[in-house]
């Protein structure tokens, strides 16, 4: 009989945070592929998980390496992936193998957990029923630019793992192509110093410049999706005409549109003031 391939979600910095099931998967196979296994190593050596590992499988030998595993599998033994942090095959190694697994019939289980994206994006205040996950931005400038111009008119909220190298020049950026968009920065989720920003692509730029500590670690970027433009600014607009013709105006107005509807606080503000 086959063995199977189990897809093991780790910790994204807290170490506490590993399921039960893992640490039972992890005890139970017979070796570990680790994209890094010193990485791997330390998690391990926590939780007294003694489990060889079979190979490390990062994205330079990744393709070498999936016909040894997959014959390991056929003789019947069971294997564990997991990557540096999270869930392996998001932006991490994985995917051939799991492809390559899928098309000769062998067994593949997720044991799922940790997640950077999911994690932003459930604190991030932004709507969660659609979204578009889309992992790292190329590194030049100017595919960066194209990309994100792509995702100008995306309705979903839109989730991109950011560098810290990187941080500084996209939400420059941003505040071109997207300049009175909602964003959320996600930064060093789970870990000591956790913390979500929020602002338009240049109030954050602000904040990053003023406090070059906050330009460290490792982030994710939730962006609010493009508006509706037909139905939600009619109804933003008739909401601001409202609250004016009842007194409402200035701060508090601002709010009730950001809050209530989630227009970004500079389409509130320039609303709310061009009556
Ligand atoms: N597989 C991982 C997952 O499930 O989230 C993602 C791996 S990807 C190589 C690494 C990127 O994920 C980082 O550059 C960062 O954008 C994001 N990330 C990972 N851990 C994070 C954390 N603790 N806080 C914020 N972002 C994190």
């Amino acid at each position: 009989m086959t063995g199977t391939l189990y897809i093991v979600s780790t910790p994204i910095g807290n170490l506490e945070d590993i399921t039960l099931r893992a640490l039972r998967t992890l005890r139970a196979v017979d070796y570990i592929i680790a994209e890094d296994t010193r990485a791997t190593g330390k998690l391990l050596a926590r939780y007294r998980v003694v489990t060889p590992f079979y190979t490390s499988y990062y994205q330079g030998v990744e393709k070498e390496r999936i016909a040894p595993v997959i014959a390991l599998l056929e003789e019947g033994k069971d294997l564990a992936l997991v990557s540096d942090a999270g869930t392996p095959l998001v932006s991490d190694p994985g995917y051939p193998l799991v492809r390559a697994a899928v098309e000769r019939g062998i067994r593949v289980v997720p044991v799922p957990g940790p997640c950077a994206a999911l994690a932003a994006l459930v604190a991030s205040g932004l709507p969660t029923d659609r979204f578009s996950f889309e992992g790292m931005l190329p590194r030049k400038e100017g595919e960066r630019r194209a990309r994100l111009n792509e995702l100008r008119d995306e309705k979903r909220t839109i989730i991109i793992y950011e560098s810290p190298h990187r941080i500084g020049s996209t939400l420059a950026l941003l505040s071109e192509i997207v300049p009175d968009r909602e964003i959320v920065i996600a930064r060093e989720l789970t870990k000591l110093h956790e913390e979500f920003l929020r602002g338009t692509p240049k109030e954050l730029l602000h904040i990053l410049e003023a406090q070059s500590e906050k330009t460290k670690g490792e982030f994710v970027l939730v962006i609010a999706g493009a508006q509706e433009k037909g139905a939600s600014m009619s109804r933003a607009e008739k909401l601001a005409g409202v609250l004016r013709e009842e007194g409402i105006t200035g701060k508090a107005a601002v709010r009730i549109l950001v809050d209530g509807l989630g227009l970004s606080r500079n389409a509130a503000y320039r609303l709310v003031h061009s009556g």
